[in-house]
């Protein structure tokens, strides 16, 4: 099964600046993928277009068969997406944003809290479950903004430079993390600049500059080449 599918897809901004130039790949359910490429290149618009948080120029994508132009929920239903900004209302409750965002997606209620005590102990955030969300420290929002993409228990996971300003050990509990999803099945894309990064975590590789991919391997090949 592809997880997902990205066909010449492109980008130009409102002010004429072209981000993406005909994008095409291939995510097979079970990879673990990472985008990598300099700042600028065009990682973020990439995942606001699967997201469909920012319109495509031209192009098609498709999630688990579903095509987000004309079957967007099925769609939506597959995907979790980690955006790269802490994005909460930040005077909510923890446990409340993990509940909230589960009712987003039709959960029942008495699911919808369970998934959240799920998550909230597998991201270590269970002691922090009444506290307001701007109480977190920077490395609790991450896991926070990781924990709400799961509630729904997503098949493809995509993460937005998870570990930016991330310090090591906190880095490290995310990778085992992502690790382990990806051992029990959920396809992961995550973007990165740091090639450390997506040498250590991931088997697939595409590497992204100027709006194009210029790469597209198994990680393996790709240290053979270098
Ligand atoms: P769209 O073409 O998707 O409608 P817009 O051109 O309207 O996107 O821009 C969306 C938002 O991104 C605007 O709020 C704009 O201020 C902001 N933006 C503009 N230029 C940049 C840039 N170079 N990098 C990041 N954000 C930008
Ligand atoms: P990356 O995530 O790889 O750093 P982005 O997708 O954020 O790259 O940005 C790709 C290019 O598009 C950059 O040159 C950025 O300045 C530009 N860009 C991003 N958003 C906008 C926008 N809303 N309007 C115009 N240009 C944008």
């Amino acid at each position: 099964t592809e997880a997902l599918i990205l066909r010449d897809l492109s980008k130009t901004y409102r002010n004429g600046f072209q981000a993406l130039k005909g994008i095409n790949l291939t995510v097979q359910e079970g990879d673990f993928y990472a985008l990598l490429g300099p700042n600028g290149a065009g990682k973020s618009t990439t995942i606001g277009i699967i997201s469909s948080l920012v319109q495509k120029t031209t192009g098609s994508v498709k999630i688990f068969g579903h095509d987000i132009d004309t079957d967007l929920s099925l769609a939506k239903q597959q995907l979790g997406v980690v955006p790269q900004e802490f994005n909460f209302g930040m005077f909510e409750k923890v446990i409340d944003i993990l509940i909230t965002q589960a009712g987003y997606y039709g959960i029942p209620a008495k699911l919808g809290r369970e998934r959240a005590e799920k998550y909230l102990h597998k991201l270590g955030l269970w002691e922090k479950r009444d506290a307001a969300a701007r109480m977190l420290s920077g490395g609790m929002k991450r896991r926070l903004m990781i924990a709400r993409a799961m509630v729904h228990e997503p098949k493809l996971l995509i993460l937005d430079e998870p570990t930016a300003g991330v310090d090591i050990e906190l880095r490290r509990s995310m990778w085992d993390f992502l690790t382990e999803l990806n051992g029990q099945g959920t396809t992961i894309i995550l973007t990165t600049h740091y090639l450390e990064e997506a040498e250590m975590l991931c088997r697939n590789i595409a590497i992204i500059d100027k709006g194009s991919i210029v790469e597209d391997t198994d990680m393996k090949s790709l240290l053979g080449k270098l």
